[in-house]
């Protein structure tokens, strides 16, 4: 049987040039960074000269607005405590994100909040696109720092993240964001985009998993998350994950460098996959068609349950996903889905499907024959289905 790996905005595969260039590192080259004979030292070279290469590939003035973390999730923490911390004694005491955000943002401020933070949760719409103008409107004296997404992990959509940055820039308000699954899929440059923090993580192109980085610039200061040794500027305690480190930054090189033919190649393959899924009865894209992530494709069909389709999907060899690979296993439609104004029972029968280099044309070929026959086979044997058929003869 065909296997289609479509899951990539939650994971990806590791890249064999990325765990190559890691090798040495998990082998001869084990030693501490922190360490003042050679072994130690090579290793260090191999930190700072990654730190160099992604502080370029981002636009950042200097190496040491890089700081080193376990991945998306601690950067997204770190950014938001720590820079609330770090001014709540100034009166600051005000968030302002978006309603969509992954997790790792969204539990964070619901921590802040029950430290006494206030925050406000912007709506993105029907297409899933935040307004600056809302942004703008919802800044005041207390408000400490603005998180919005770059891109979305369920329906891709991206933000206007530099005319963002703009009106935060304008008010002297720290602008974070998370650009998890924008990195290596979008031009990023944190200069011309007006942005103070960025969240970024190796395995969602193609790099190892359990490695990220926080781009701080200079000048903002957050408070430290992990406490320890003097790494990362003493800013970010623990020994190098050298071997990972490295290969994030060999992996945004490679994404960066192919970004314009594979944004190319996956937006023909995903719209014309698009075109021929929206011919099912009662299916909806979500999300803004041209907005989005070349790889992103998010879809309904009413009267199935995603949880089933998704278990379809995979007996016939493709991995897709309902949304976030954290949520499922809760039976909660996704947040994501309701924050653009879906219904619960139509919510819960969405489908993610994310593409990569890896993917074909083949698959998407497989994917056009396969989903349509399974949400007919669903829908045979669905009472809500039944229901909506019935009110459509009334
Ligand atoms: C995957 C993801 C994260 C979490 O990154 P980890 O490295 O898995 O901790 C955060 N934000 C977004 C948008 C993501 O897609």
């Amino acid at each position: 049987m065909r296997k289609v790996y479509a899951d990539n905005a939650a994971t990806t595969a590791l890249d064999k040039r990325v765990l190559d260039a890691m090798m040495p590192y998990l082998t001869t080259v084990y030693g501490n960074p922190s360490s003042l004979y050679k072994i130690g030292n090579e290793a260090q070279s191999a930190v700072e000269s990654s730190r160099a290469k992604i502080a370029e590939l981002i636009g950042a003035k200097s190496p040491n607005e890089i700081y080193f973390t376990s991945g998306g999730s601690e950067s997204d923490n770190w950014a938001l405590k720590g820079v609330c911390h770090a001014l709540k004694s100034q009166g600051k005491n005000h968030i302002i994100t978006s309603k969509f955000e992954h997790h790792a943002i969204l539990h964070t401020c619901k921590a802040l909040e029950k430290e006494g933070f206030e925050v406000t949760y912007l709506d993105v719409y029907e297409n899933g696109i935040v307004h600056p103008i809302d942004v703008e409107n919802a800044i005041n004296d207390t408000t400490a720092i603005v998180s919005i997404m770059y891109a979305n992990n369920e329906i891709g959509t991206i933000q206007p993240i530099k005319e963002i940055g703009e009106i935060c820039r304008k008010h002297k308000v720290i602008f974070h964001t998370d650009a998890v699954q924008a990195m290596g899929n979008v031009p990023i440059n944190v200069e011309e985009q007006n942005i103070d923090m960025l969240s970024l993580t190796g395995h969602k192109f193609h790099g190892p998993k359990g490695c990220g980085a926080l781009y701080i610039r200079r000048g903002v200061r957050p408070q430290t998350l992990i406490e320890g040794g003097a790494q990362e500027r003493s800013k970010r305690a623990g020994t190098e994950n050298v071997a990972g480190i490295v290969g994030l930054a060999t992996a945004l090189e490679l994404a960066i460098n192919s970004m314009e033919e594979r944004t190319q190649r996956l937006t023909k393959m995903r719209n014309r996959l698009i075109d021929g899924l929206l011919k099912i009865e009662r299916s909806r894209l979500n999300g803004d068609r041209d907005k989005r992530l070349a790889g992103n494709l998010n879809m309904c069909f009413e009267g199935i349950e995603g949880e089933s389709l998704l278990l379809m999907l995979d007996l016939k060899g493709i991995s897709a996903s309902s949304g976030s690979a954290c949520t499922s296993g809760s039976l909660d439609p996704s947040h994501v889905l309701l924050s653009i104004g879906l219904p619960h029972e139509i919510a819960h029968g969405s489908m993610r499907l994310s593409f990569s280099d890896d993917n074909t044309e083949e698959d998407i070929d497989y994917i056009l024959k396969t989903v349509p026959e399974i949400v007919d086979y669903l829908r045979q044997m669905s009472p809500l289905w039944e229901k909506i058929k019935k009110e459509e003869r009334n």
